[in-house]
Order: C-alpha cells, then sequence, then structure tokens
C-alpha cells in the first residue's frame, strides 16, 4: 500500500522530541511531503487525565460499550461466594488428599473444574475445560512423588496465527511449616483471591469471540516450588504456543494491611522484570551494545496494562514495580519468564504477613491466619476488572509485532547517522489497520510519542539512533492497539 492510513483517533499533537515527519516508508521511499505531513497529523494524543500517579503513555486506550458491559458485571457476591468455597475445602495443601470428597487438594480440585465447566456452557463450543495432570518427583518440599493438577479453560481465538494470553491464580494454601498438609490452610488471599477472580473471568469471558486465545489457569502447587505453572509454560514452550501475555494474580485480596497503615484501596501492584530472565548471553552481548534494560517484553506488557485498564471503568490505579517480583520472593508468572514468554504479576498494595503463610490461631489477642473476614471482595472485584480489561484488550486487538529491527545500512539517499530505518513484518491479523512507531527519551518509564505510519513495513525517520528508544504497534480498524515490540539489530 502507498496509502498512509489515519489510525490514531485524536488531533495531532506534535510535541518537542519528535517534530517527526516521516522521511520514507517501502513504499514511498523519496515521497513527497505532504505525504510525510499526512503520517505526522495521524499521530495520536496523550491519554486524558487518569486517576492516580501511575505515568501513562500515549496508548491510553478508552473501554469500548462491550467491555464496560463486562466490566460492569464482575461480582463481588460470586466472588466472595467462590473464597469461602475455597476455604471450605479446610485445607489445599499440595500434599492433602486427593480423593476426600470434602477437604483437600483433590475436592477442591473438583469444584474448579465444575465451574469451569459450567463457565465453557456458553461458549458455544470455544471454551474447553482440562485437567492437566503430572507426577512431581520428590524434592526439598515434596517428600514423596505428587501428581500435581492445573484446571485449565482455554477460549480458542480465531486469528489465522494463533496467539495466546494466560491468566493465572493458584488453588494450593500453605500454613507456617510449608510441609503441614493436615492443619487448616484457609488461603483465602492467598491465593483463593487470585482463583476467584479467574473463575470469574471465564464466566464472563466465555460468551465473546477473540481473534486471541485465552486461557484461564488456576494452577498448583506453588507453594511447594511454582509446579503447576512450571508445568503449563514448559507444555506450552514445547508445544511452540505463541503466549504474548501472562499475569499471575497471587494475593490479590485486600487494600489494607489492617495493620494501621493507610489502605490504598484503589490500587494494585503490577511487579514486572526489566532484563528478561530468559536472556542467553548472546542476547546479553546485544543489549550491551544497544541499550534497552526496561525494555524488555514483559515491560512493554506493563506499559500495555497501565494504557488499557487505568481507567473510569475500573476506577483502579496500576503501581508497577520495576522488580521481578517482591523482595526475593516468586510466584507463578516466573514460570513463564523462564520460558522466555513476557509475564507480570498483580499483587494487593499493602500486605499483612499475620495473615499470610500462617497457622490459624489467636496469639495475644490478634487474630492469625489467611481467613475471609480479612478479605475486601469489592477491592478484588476492581482487580479482576483490571485483569480483564487488559485481556480483553490484548485478545481482541492485534499482536504484537514480529521481526522489529533497526536496519544499521540505511536505505539509498538516507546515508549519515542522523536518521533511523526500522523494518518490521506485517501482521495477518484480520483487521489489521497499519502501525504506529512509538518512541520516547531513554529516561522516561513510558512512550511518549507515537507516529502513524500506515500499513508499511519499513520507515525512515530523521532521529538519531543513539539517543532516544523506539518502539512499534500494531492499529487494527476499530483503533484498538498492540503492546509495543521493542527493535533487535537488523
Ligand atoms: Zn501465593
Amino acid at each position: 500500500m502507498t496509502e498512509h492510513e489515519s489510525t490514531g483517533p485524536g488531533p495531532t499533537r506534535r510535541q518537542a522530541l519528535t517534530g517527526v515527519a516521516v522521511l520514507g516508508t517501502a513504499a514511498t521511499l523519496g515521497g513527497t511531503a505532504a505525504q510525510a505531513a499526512a503520517a505526522d497529523s495521524a499521530g495520536t494524543t496523550a491519554g486524558a487525565p487518569g486517576i492516580g500517579q501511575s505515568p501513562i503513555g500515549v496508548g491510553r486506550q478508552v473501554p469500548d460499550r462491550a467491555l464496560r458491559e463486562l466490566l460492569a458485571h464482575v461480582d463481588p457476591a460470586r466472588l466472595e461466594a467462590t473464597v469461602r468455597k475455597l476455604v471450605s475445602f479446610g485445607t489445599r495443601h499440595t500434599l492433602s488428599s486427593q480423593t476426600d470428597p470434602a477437604r483437600g487438594i483433590g475436592a477442591a480440585t473438583d469444584w474448579v473444574f465444575a465451574q469451569l465447566q459450567a463457565a465453557a456452557a456458553a461458549s458455544g463450543g470455544r471454551m474447553t475445560v482440562e485437567r492437566q495432570s503430572f507426577v512431581q518427583p520428590a524434592g526439598p518440599r515434596i517428600p514423596v512423588p505428587t501428581t500435581i493438577t492445573n484446571v485449565i479453560a482455554t477460549l480458542r481465538g480465531t486469528a489465522a496465527t494463533e496467539r495466546v494470553y494466560v491468566v493465572t491464580g493458584h488453588l494450593d494454601s500453605r500454613v507456617t511449616d510449608v510441609l503441614n498438609f493436615t492443619d487448616d490452610a484457609p488461603g483465602a488471599d492467598d491465593d483463593g483471591s487470585g482463583v476467584a477472580a479467574v473463575l470469574e473471568m471465564a464466566r464472563l469471558f466465555a460468551p465473546h469471540s477473540f481473534p486471541g486465545t485465552l486461557v484461564f489457569a488456576v494452577v498448583a502447587g506453588e507453594e511447594q516450588g511454582l509446579f503447576g505453572s512450571a508445568f503449563l509454560a514448559a507444555q506450552m514452550k514445547s508445544a511452540g504456543t505463541d503466549v504474548q501475555g501472562m499475569f499471575s494474580n497471587d494475593i490479590v485480596g485486600a487494600s489494607s494491611a489492617w495493620d494501621g497503615t493507610a489502605p490504598d484501596p484503589h490500587t494494585v501492584r503490577l511487579f514486572v522484570e526489566g532484563v528478561p530472565t530468559s536472556e542467553t548471553p548472546a542476547q546479553t552481548a546485544v543489549r550491551q551494545s544497544v541499550g534497552g534494560e526496561n525494555d524488555g517484553p514483559s515491560r512493554q506488557l506493563a506499559r500495555f496494562a497501565q494504557d488499557v485498564a487505568v481507567n473510569d471503568a475500573t476506577d483502579m490505579d496500576i503501581r508497577v514495580v520495576w522488580r521481578r517480583d517482591r523482595y526475593l520472593r516468586g510466584s507463578d508468572h516466573v514460570s513463564f519468564l523462564q520460558q522466555g514468554y513476557p509475564a507480570a504479576r498483580f499483587t494487593e498494595p499493602r500486605e499483612n504477613f499475620d495473615h499470610e503463610h500462617q497457622d490459624v490461631r489467636v496469639e495475644n489477642g490478634v487474630q492469625f491466619g489467611d481467613l475471609p473476614q480479612f478479605c475486601d471482595f469489592r477491592y478484588i472485584a476492581r482487580v479482576t476488572r483490571v485483569n480483564a480489561a487488559t485481556l480483553w484488550s490484548l485478545a481482541a486487538g492485534p499482536g504484537t509485532p514480529k521481526g522489529f529491527v533497526i536496519l544499521t545500512t540505511p536505505p539509498p539517499g538516507f546515508s549519515g547517522i542522523n536518521t533511523t530505518t526500522l523494518k518490521w513484518t506485517r501482521g495477518d491479523d484480520a483487521g489489521l489497520a497499519g502501525y504506529e512507531v512509538v518512541l520516547r527519551e531513554t529516561t522516561s518509564p513510558v512512550w511518549t510519542e507515537a507516529l502513524a505510519v500506515g500499513d508499511v513495513t519499513t520507515v525512515t525517520l530523521p532521529i538519531a539512533k543513539d539517543n532516544v528508544q523506539f518502539g512499534l504497534r500494531a492499529v487494527d480498524v476499530a483503533g484498538l492497539r498492540s503492546p509495543v515490540a521493542f527493535p533487535t539489530v537488523g
């Protein structure tokens, strides 16, 4: 195509960083100034002022009517019922009974399976539910080989080339002694809250159809060593599954620490790594040559979540934390990071360690234990909405661009160092309208400029690649955007 397409809503917003006109594209290298001006005028606007304090980039995407309706149906009462039902199994410890019909991990797994099957009934056959079982060999936190079972609901997408988005909560629970599988381990917050969010999303998403495939996974064996998610992520990797985003919801049940610190009921933390866990020595060498410590795919995923899920429909702010997880700790997203997939972890803004991994007891008048009475179900509903807005936007919009490189040899007529030529592979998304190059100062936490370049696969810009960061995102005919891809050396 030789036409630039106007893919960004809103008026022109020229900003100091770029003032950019496209110098050339695949079809229009050496093209007219009018063409360049047309591309420039399609630049997107910065988002409207948001709630909260988080910096939001140029990708602010307002929920459409269908998404708003789904978010409005997230039900705190149903989330509470799920958490209380999970607590009613007494313990969900990985080593607890797998056959007792009322108590233990087996009964809880059966109940979750039934819930997801009920959700799938509304999907017209697009959602399938499976138990994914494997035997975990004995190890430090597993004294005997133990069967571990994930329950996975997959809502199959319609895209020609499958891309997948995964959301998890973990079913297992624990008390003070990680090997104690007999005492009550209610696990209301850790991680009944995350499981409740996943079940609620499966129920609400099932009637809908998306280009992207959504995987709602209730994983197991987390407390013993992330075993369930490690198996799931490894299975996906060996199957060649293109996971373009994964979120762990682990401890998302309360906004107040109940310990005197101020509550923060409209914030959820999102822990996200910079340099990828899976980075190879060769990739390290490239990164050291070109930069990008703050531009791993997980960081782009977090920026996307802020752009699409901090709004009046979620009534939430996302406090992004540039750290893989809490200090010295981990959750199921790490399993996906280890397989090279972009992933991050949602967790509540405050923690009260009297309620985490504790024997249920009263000491000096203080109640210890992970009990439902310490959960805030309206807060869990808001966190569920943050997840739902993010997953919807990922699955409904175009896939993350692939094959994105900065060409080190400029095209003829553009020699010299003060230009940058970008090149990528065109995606096969049905509604693909074109691409936006995004830019920012290297020190900015979010993308600050967007330049619509049309349905092309290369562009040359009058900006030295030494001084700024470039990214690329796809835009569809409805104006939905993909997460940003970060270029490697071409
Ligand atoms: Zn947990």
